[in-house]
């Protein structure tokens, strides 16, 4: 069994059908606004599932909203947060679901992170979550207890080994389970619930064999996954925070009903920290993804555009952890526009009658580089060693042929803005090519103001403009570039 690693990618990874790869990520609570902590999973998942599409595979690709209101309880009110929103607000429940489920998708789109092939929410899965319960209940790894229903981990430990995937054994659960509030009902604080009763101050409620109630948080993954791609399915993603308890229930269902695991692989990706910290709301470093973009936080020194933050995810690897600061921001920034640059070098470059460079050596190390458990800082460092080749042809240091030319293109566009998902923001936000005819009329008037030795008024353009992040080059033969910082 492989866990945690797509290690070799294209020989350990071997779909279940050979066209078809099923993917299920554990995708965002929307019971706030979308922030930091959203993006690496998502764009790990992206990466990998573009990946997969590039290699010629049919994904399909499973990420659930988790709309149910079960999550985190209110502390002091026993209550959940969807429901206390609402009723503060005066909303439908649902009301605040959609409006942060909308929110997750706009900043999303920002992000480059391609839609999942089915988004199921767990609120529009209640039959499938009950139907779950009942047959774990019929397979003798649940009971009955004043109207809620618990999985028996003793009992299905006995048969199966409760936290083998994150190698856990039951005194270590044992040890990390906390009592509190609530779990009175269990035979044992590791128990977890797959059906709750209502309190009546709960505003998600459904009706159920067992009360009026909600699923528990694990079940509706076991419950959509299997339905969406079968009893067994290729691959289950997520954050690594996510492993235990989650996943590790998840598991303990898909075992208790069906007999055996649904997922082949397991994939976790690695956390973000901010200055070696968890993100967290008490801790005050809790950065919303409309505060980052906008830059408009204590913690931000300036704004982030969507793009820098991918490629600053993409810089390291899944599995290690990444520390957000604004020095690596600013580096990944920086490392972003160099790839930019050298991807419209590249569309400018003439071609000559040979190739004095093996272009060949970009293809191989990106492939080699995605198939060693999809090693994008691999990849993002062949692209640099390129971009500098790329530099040395446009400065006629080496040559290349019309054939290897196209290869290149070819390569470079497959890796940079297919499967890292990066697009140019500058060109497609429009803004340069806004721009572009008003400089070309800004500077029209500052050259004919250094024809008429008026210097005051072609360094007042030149100040003027660098004032909004315009830098103007005066070039020896008297024309001028610009660019924007
Ligand atoms: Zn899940």
């Amino acid at each position: 069994m492989l866990y945690n690693t797509l290690s070799r990618t294209k020989e350990l990874f071997k779909p279940l059908n050979a066209e078809h790869v099923g993917m299920y990520v554990c995708g965002p609570t929307v019971y706030g606004d979308p922030h930091l902590g959203h993006t690496r999973p998502a764009i790990t998942f992206d990466l990998l599932f573009r990946y997969l599409k590039a290699l010629s595979y049919k994904v399909r690709y499973v990420r659930n909203i988790t709309d149910v209101g079960h999550l985190e309880h209110d502390a002091d009110e026993g209550e959940d947060k969807i429901s206390k929103k609402a009723r503060l607000e005066q909303l439908e429940p649902m009301e605040v679901a959609q409006y942060y489920t909308n929110r997750y998708h706009t900043f999303m789109d920002k992000l480059g992170v391609l839609p999942p092939s089915i988004e199921p929410h767990a609120s529009g899965h209640i039959i499938e979550q009950i139907e779950l319960v009942r047959r774990i209940l019929e397979a003798g790894y649940a009971y009955e207890s004043n109207g809620s229903i618990y999985f028996d981990v003793t009992k299905y430990n006995s048969k199966f080994h409760y936290g083998k995937l994150s190698g856990r054994n039951l005194d270590d659960v044992l040890v990390g389970t906390r009592e509190i509030d609530g779990q009175s009902d269990k035979r044992n604080s590791y128990d977890f619930a797959l059906w709750k009763k209502a309190q009546p101050e709960h505003i998600m409620r459904w009706p159920s064999p067992w009360s009026d109630g909600f699923p528990g948080w694990h079940l509706e993954c076991t419950a959509m996954s299997t339905k969406y791609l079968g009893e067994q399915f290729d691959i289950h993603g997520g954050g690594m925070d996510l492993m235990f308890p989650h996943h590790e229930c998840e598991i303990a269902q898909s075992c208790a009903s069906l007999g055996h695991d649904s997922a082949r692989y397991w994939i976790h990706n690695n956390m973000i920290t901010i200055g070696g910290q968890k993100m967290g709301k008490s801790l005050g470093n809790f950065i919303t993804l409309e505060q980052l973009f906008a830059g408009d936080h204590p913690k931000l020194e300036q704004a982030y555009s969507p793009m820098t933050v991918r490629f600053f995810i993409l810089q390291a690897h899944y599995r290690s952890t990444l520390d957000f600061s604004n020095e690596a921001l600013k580096a990944a920034e920086k490392g972003y526009d160099r790839l930019m640059k050298g991807v419209e070098t590249l569309g400018k470059l003439k071609a000559s009658e040979s190739s004095s460079v093996d272009v060949g050596d970009l293809r191989t190390r990106c492939e080699e580089a995605m198939n060693d458990d999809l090693s994008s800082p691999m990849v993002i460092s062949a692209l640099f060693d390129w971009v500098r080749i790329i530099n040395s042809i446009a400065d006629g240091k080496e040559s290349i042929s019309a054939a290897d030319l196209e290869e290149l293109k070819r390569v470079v566009n497959l890796y940079v803005f297919d499967i890292l998902g990066l697009s140019n923001e500058k060109s497609e936000g429009g803004s340069s090519n806004q721009l572009a005819p008003l400089m070309d009329m800004i500077l029209e008037v500052r050259k004919s103001a250094k024809a008429n030795k008026d210097w005051a008024t072609s360094d007042l353009i030149r100040n003027r403009l660098a004032e909004i992040g315009i830098r103007v080059k005066d070039n020896k033969d008297g024309s001028m570039d610009w660019e924007q910082a």
